[in-house]
């Protein structure tokens, strides 16, 4: 094994994770800063705006950012804007927002290669001059058909002897837009022949007579993402230009343009792409989620965009750790979603108050409970966290418990609520189970039990054992909520390999449950938009956007089931 791969941790591979240690990545940079080559580094970010940043793009984020926050640097956002025809200001908004909420700070340092549009032009003019560069008129079919295949070279077309003259001449007259889109475009003349397909001649400039987000209608011709991209690193000094694998083989031609207008070359790093189970990660498979409604927005709990994961109720500490634990490695892998969630677990364990909540409510009626009394019971906020205090939860003799903590006929094993059964209600008391009442279709709606008066606060007076401890709430102090439950987006472990139109067959159809007639404590009525909770043997939960006036909605964020640590204590040694 490669001994940068052993850096990734949580891959269907399932390597160990190493800990500490710096990844491969970091090693460079050490290298480099040890050896003199700069005084400090200069990393960025550089989207696309042509959708919602993913968990794979905080991958991204977080190394960059990183390395500079660890090396003493600067980390740049840099939108490339280079396809008008895809790019929208609603993406750089959110894509602004997602970074921020991350953690990570900019400052000043937000670019646009759009405002570098002179410059890249002035320089295509320069590779023209310099006999690098021609205006080609044929078709993309045509220049598509010329380009060869890995195994046979291209072939030239006449455009390629052009005189320079004649290519500056057309040049310009392309940008002040006498010709209609697609008629001709600008290429790098470097070599038909060459292995490497990206260096048989590449487009640099095409006609495209529509506006731009940015930088509004100066321009009909656009440069190419490959023209586009490396001249903005170099503009901005970036010192370690960190991309993911798909750009090595660009790579030499980056190179080749620096070279070619003899300006300052920043040293590319190509890491592997983050993948996660069940989910896609391609910008155009989510856009087409979003645009055909399948999900409820770009902001779904169910996408892995990062404004998907916030409002599903990730932290961004839980998000920076996942980064971390995953490191950075060379190969491609796809990472286990279980990990994710198991990141959000820790963090959540350690921070969210607990609180009481019922997502299928029974009535439970203690019918030895005095009438109209009401008891206060003092509940830990959060065992893991003293200093987090109690609270005082109402309790009287008519109570929501779970629908699922009940039976008539228990199942093998099942220590809950069935008639002549003893449970404890948390906290608060022991009641004894006398009968169970139910509809005409069978399904029970109330329980009937009798508490012990002498278990107040949960404890047996004489020690007998309890097998079982239920939540609950008091039917008159609770407050009604939504409560939405998520499992996976996709039925498969890995939609994004599926081909063709296939992947959408695969969407996951109980992806949402929607629950409406959940009960939660009085203290929840207050809870603002993002906040999150331990519901008591339900999960974690957030508060989701939808709430407003009367109305709470919930969204469990993970159940507390966690698959990853339980794999994981089973693979150790
Ligand atoms: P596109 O096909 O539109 O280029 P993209 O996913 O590469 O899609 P960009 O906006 O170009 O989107 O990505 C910005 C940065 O995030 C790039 O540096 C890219 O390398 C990085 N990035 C994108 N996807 C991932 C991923 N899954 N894992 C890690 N880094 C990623
Ligand atoms: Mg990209």
């Amino acid at each position: 094994m490669d001994r940068n791969d052993s850096h990734t941790a949580g891959t269907t591979g399932r390597e160990t994770p190493v800990a500490g240690g710096p990844n491969f990545i970091e090693e460079i940079v050490a290298a480099d800063l040890a050896a003199g080559k700069h005084a400090a580094i200069v990393t960025r970010f550089p989207p696309e705006p042509n959708g919602y940043l993913h968990i794979g793009h905080a991958k991204s984020i977080c190394l960059n950012f990183g390395l500079a926050a660890k090396f003493g640097g600067r980390t740049h956002l840099r939108f490339d804007d280079t396809n008008p025809l895809k790019e929208e200001q609603e993406y750089i908004d959110a894509i602004k927002r997602d970074v921020r909420w991350l953690g990570f700070d900019w400052g000043e340092h937000e670019y646009y290669a759009s405002d570098y549009f002179e410059r890249l032009y002035a320089w295509a003019e320069q590779l023209i001059r310099q006999g690098q560069a021609y205006v080609c008129d044929c078709t993309a079919e045509e220049v598509r058909a010329q380009r060869g295949t890995l195994t046979e070279p291209g072939v030239p077309c006449a455009h390629r002897e052009r005189s320079v003259e004649e290519n500056l001449h057309l040049f310009q007259r392309m940008r002040a837009g006498e010709f209609p889109d697609g008629a001709r475009t600008l290429r790098a003349k470097i070599d038909m022949a060459h292995g490497n397909v990206n260096m048989r001649d590449p487009v640099m400039y095409r006609i495209l007579h529509a506006p731009h987000p940015h930088a509004g209608s100066a321009w009909c011709i656009y440069p190419t993402y490959d023209w586009a991209h490396g001249q903005s690193d170099s503009i901005e000094g970036i010192t370690h230009s960190i991309c993911t694998l798909e750009f090595e083989a660009h790579r030499p031609l980056y190179d080749w343009f620096l070279d070619a207008l003899g300006i300052y070359h920043p040293r590319q790093i190509e890491f592997a792409r983050l993948n996660l189970t069940y989910t896609v990660m391609s910008k155009r498979r989510l856009l087409e989620l979003v645009r055909d409604g399948v999900v409820r927005g770009w902001d779904d709990p169910r996408m892995p965009t990062i404004s998907g994961l916030r409002r599903r109720g990730y932290t961004p500490e839980a998000i920076r750790a996942f980064a971390e634990r995953i490191g950075v490695a060379k190969r491609d892998s796809v990472v286990d979603v279980a990990l994710l969630e198991h990141c959000l677990r820790e963090d959540l364990n350690a921070r969210a108050p607990r609180r009481f909540a019922v997502l299928r409510p029974v009535l439970l009626i203690l019918d030895n409970y005095p009438e109209g009394l009401v008891e206060q019971f003092e509940v830990p906020n959060n065992p893991e966290d003293p200093s987090s205090g109690t609270r005082l939860v109402p309790f009287s003799r008519e109570l929501w418990i779970e629908a699922e903590d009940v039976r008539e006929v228990p199942p093998p094993k099942y220590w809950r609520l069935f008639p002549g059964n003893e449970v404890r209600l948390r906290s608060a008391y022991l009641v004894r189970c006398t009968g169970v009442v139910k509809d005409a279709t069978g399904a029970i709606v109330a329980v009937h039990a009798t508490y012990d008066p002498a278990s107040r606060g949960g404890s047996a007076p004489d020690g007998r054992r309890v097998r079982a401890t239920l939540h609950w709430l008091s039917r008159a102090h609770a407050v009604p909520a939504e409560v939405r439950l998520y499992d996976h987006l996709f039925t498969v472990p890995d939609p994004d390999a599926v081909a063709g139109a296939e992947w959408r067959s695969l969407l996951n159809p109980r992806s949402e449950e929607v629950l409406t007639t959940c009960w939660v404590e009085a203290a929840l009525a207050g809870a603002t938009v993002g906040e999150f909770f331990q519901f008591e043997r339900l999960g974690y939960f957030t508060v989701d956007p939808d709430s407003g006036g009367d109305r709470l909605v919930f969204n469990r964020s993970v159940t507390l089931k966690d698959a990853w640590a339980k794999e994981a204590a089973k693979h150790a040694p």
